[in-house]
């Protein structure tokens, strides 16, 4: 009972190792795995030293399925948590049917060659899935995770009809570095310097990068730039929820910030085809990934907050309402807790619950899933219990 097999050992993986130690009625046997072991064996001493739970440690290539279905038939966890990149969803998904072993993930799939992300390839699945019997959770982080469950939860309790929805996501902490990111360098430099997309009057609507934005106000924050971009839980919800009729994804960025990526892109290190260098073939994203600070490490000076929420206008008993559900979630209690900064934090946090939520049986069903198909009260529940919890604010001004 309550057997796990978490793959990646970065700043996320490094949160649920902690979080499912923390739950041990729930989550009786733990294997890390990930490319790197020496990270794993890092992570998971860390993890004996403060709550005395014992962690499997394995070294794994999650795009080589023939290592991964090895790994799965050793070690047969109930299911897979994927903290790794998004390149690997899939293979880990093949794997995983395979095996015969479920499948929670955080990011959509992603081709290396192409910045270029959707639900298309994973919900290409479902059949496979439901024919195996098998659950597979996609997106089950903070975004996406928590909002889109925020959403669920939202249209749940309090709306006949959603009619406008915005997330918005801020980090309105400081590391002290000149340019750092607060997750994988290379999948969020892809993420931000992309088109800007969202959904109005059922289509999708293209801008240039960052060209919408204004000042947002946050709680407990105060007023914060923020950026229109395109963002993967759009897809999942304005399917999920066909009411909508516009949804966006907003994002703050500090003036340092944008001006360091406008050089990086400028200067061509932002690109993902290969380059000669030096009589060798590297991919100059992937060296800016390994010369820029390790998001893993940021923790230990980072102060500040984040807030991601989201904001919604529609629908009940026939009434116009607005309605705002929001975490806030400190840097540095991230770091005492877990020795990593609050991006890492709000992403492993949820993906323990909603491995927890498998495990209970709460979120189980043959097939393939974004987190806003299944009942988001025993996650809202846990989301207080777990270090993010929420708040809500019912009829103020959006401000959008
Ligand atoms: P990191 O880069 O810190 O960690 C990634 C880990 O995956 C590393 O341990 C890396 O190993 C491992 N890895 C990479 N390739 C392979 C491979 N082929 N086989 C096995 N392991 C591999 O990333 P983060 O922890 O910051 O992010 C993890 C995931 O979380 C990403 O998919 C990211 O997109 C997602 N995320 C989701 C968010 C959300 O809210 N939904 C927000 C933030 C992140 P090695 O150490 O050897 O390189």
């Amino acid at each position: 009972m309550g057997k796990v097999l978490i793959i990646g050992a970065g700043g996320v993986g490094t949160v649920v190792t902690h979080k499912v130690a923390q739950n041990p009625e729930v989550f009786t046997d733990i294997m890390l795995a990930s490319r790197t072991k020496s990270k794993c064996d890092a992570i998971a001493t860390d993890v004996k030293n403060r709550y005395g739970v014992e962690i499997k440690t394995a070294s794994v290539d999650a795009e080589i399925v023939d290592e991964l279905v090895k790994l799965l038939k050793e070690f047969r966890p109930e299911l897979v948590i994927n903290v790794a990149l998004p390149y690997q969803d899939l293979t880990i998904m093949d794997a995983c049917l395979e095996a015969g072993v479920n499948y929670l993930d955080t990011a959509n799939y992603e081709p290396k060659d192409e910045a270029h992300f959707e639900y298309s390839w994973q919900w290409a699945y479902k059949n496979r899935f439901e024919k195996a019997g098998l659950t597979a959770i996609l997106g089950c982080g903070f975004d996406p995770g928590v909002t889109s469950v925020f959403t669920a939860y939202a249209a749940k309790h309090h709306f006949d009809e959603i009619q406008y929805l915005d997330i918005v996501d801020c980090n309105a902490g400081d590391h002290g570095k000149p340019f750092a990111t607060n997750f994988n360098p290379e999948i969020n430099i892809r993420e931000v310097t992309q088109r800007g997309k969202y959904w109005e009057n059922g289509q999708w609507v293209e801008t240039e990068p960052h060209e919408i934005h204004k000042p947002l106000t946050y709680p407990e924050i105060g007023p914060k730039e923020s950026y229109l971009i395109y963002h993967e839980e759009l897809e999942s919800l304005v399917k999920n929820f066909p009411t909508i009729k516009r949804a966006r994804f907003w994002m703050t960025f500090g003036q340092e910030y944008l001006t360091h990526l406008r050089v990086i892109q400028n200067i061509g290190m932002a690109r993902i085809d290969e380059v000669e260098f030096n009589g060798q073939k590297i991919v100059p994203i992937q060296f800016l990934k390994a010369v820029l600070p390790n998001p893993g490490d940021l923790g230990e000076n980072y102060k500040g907050w984040t807030s991601i929420g989201c904001r919604i206008r529609g629908i009940k008993d026939g009434k116009e309402k607005t309605y705002y559900i929001f975490n806030n979630c400190s840097h540095e209690a991230a770091y005492k807790e877990t020795g990593t900064q609050g991006v890492s934090y709000t992403t492993g946090v949820p993906a323990m619950i909603g491995a927890m939520m498998f495990l209970q049986g709460k979120w189980k069903k043959p097939g393939v899933f974004n987190v806003e198909e299944f009942d988001p009260d025993p996650f809202m529940e846990q989301l207080n219990k777990q270090g993010l919890p929420w708040q809500e604010l019912i009829d103020v001004d959006l401000e959008l």
